[in-house]
């Protein structure tokens, strides 16, 4: 690579980071890839759902140019001493595979990828704070599809409610999920009990056409904490 590409290059690596940083106290090289428009918003939203094998696939720039993006992004994090931090990154799908990042599947790179580098300016608490949420596990997301002749890739039925799976679209029933009763969203510290009580939740979203992204719709949360809140609250129907 030439002097003259390299450092339009590290300019563009160094701005769309600093402004992650600012925003979040944190940044990650996905951050960096959805700042300098290399992933699209949605693709990293449908890989996060298991639906693209690895995000390098998905990504709009040559795997040369890319590395070296990569390389640049950890020297201006390491030149500004933010701290390396691993995060976990699961697929929000029934049975929580790490989601892949590289087309090489190599360790190292993969390792690049999950580091999120956070400021030493940011309290210990919330730096504590960062570090756990980017470990924990995704909430499943569940989606009222638009499209009502969509089949199961397990059992070939349909159903309301579908959730994303690498081979394809399944019913609550083949993700073992159809026990769980939906809670639409409206009453904010209803669903918050519920969810501190209900062992499996899942979020349910519906495409907006309109606004070309999903809108969360509620909640699917097991039967008896939802009856049991419910009844602490005073409520015998969900709106
Ligand atoms: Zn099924």
């Amino acid at each position: 690579m030439t002097r003259h590409r390299k450092r339009p290059l590290a300019e563009r690596v160094a701005h769309a980071a600093e402004a992650v940083l600012a925003e979040q106290g944190h940044a990650s090289f996905v951050d960096v890839l959805l700042g300098m428009g290399w992933l699209n918003p949605n693709t990293a939203a449908a890989w996060r759902r298991g639906q693209i094998e690895c995000l390098e696939g998905a990504i709009l720039t040559a795997p040369p140019r890319l590395a070296e993006a990569m390389r640049l992004f950890r020297s201006w994090a390491e030149t500004k001493g933010l701290s390396a931090s691993p995060a976990a990154y699961i697929a929000r799908t029934p049975q929580r595979p790490p989601l892949r990042f590289s087309r090489s599947g190599d360790p190292a790179v993969e390792e690049q990828y999950r580091t999120h580098w956070i400021s030493p300016d940011l309290p210990e608490k919330k730096r504590e704070r960062l570090v756990e949420e980017a470990n924990r596990p995704p909430e499943l997301v569940v989606i009222q599809p638009l499209n009502k002749g969509w089949k199961c890739h397990r059992c070939g039925g349909t159903g309301g409610l579908l959730i994303m799976e690498p081979p394809g679209p399944a019913c609550l029933s083949c993700a073992k999920l159809g026990d769980l009763e939906f809670l639409p969203s409206g009453n904010a510290l209803l669903t918050r009990r519920v969810k501190a009580k209900s062992a499996r939740t899942a979020v349910v979203v519906r495409f907006s056409k309109r606004r070309g992204r999903y809108e969360r719709q509620g909640l699917l949360v097991e039967a008896k904490p939802l009856a049991a809140v419910m009844q602490e609250l005073g409520l015998d129907r969900l709106e």
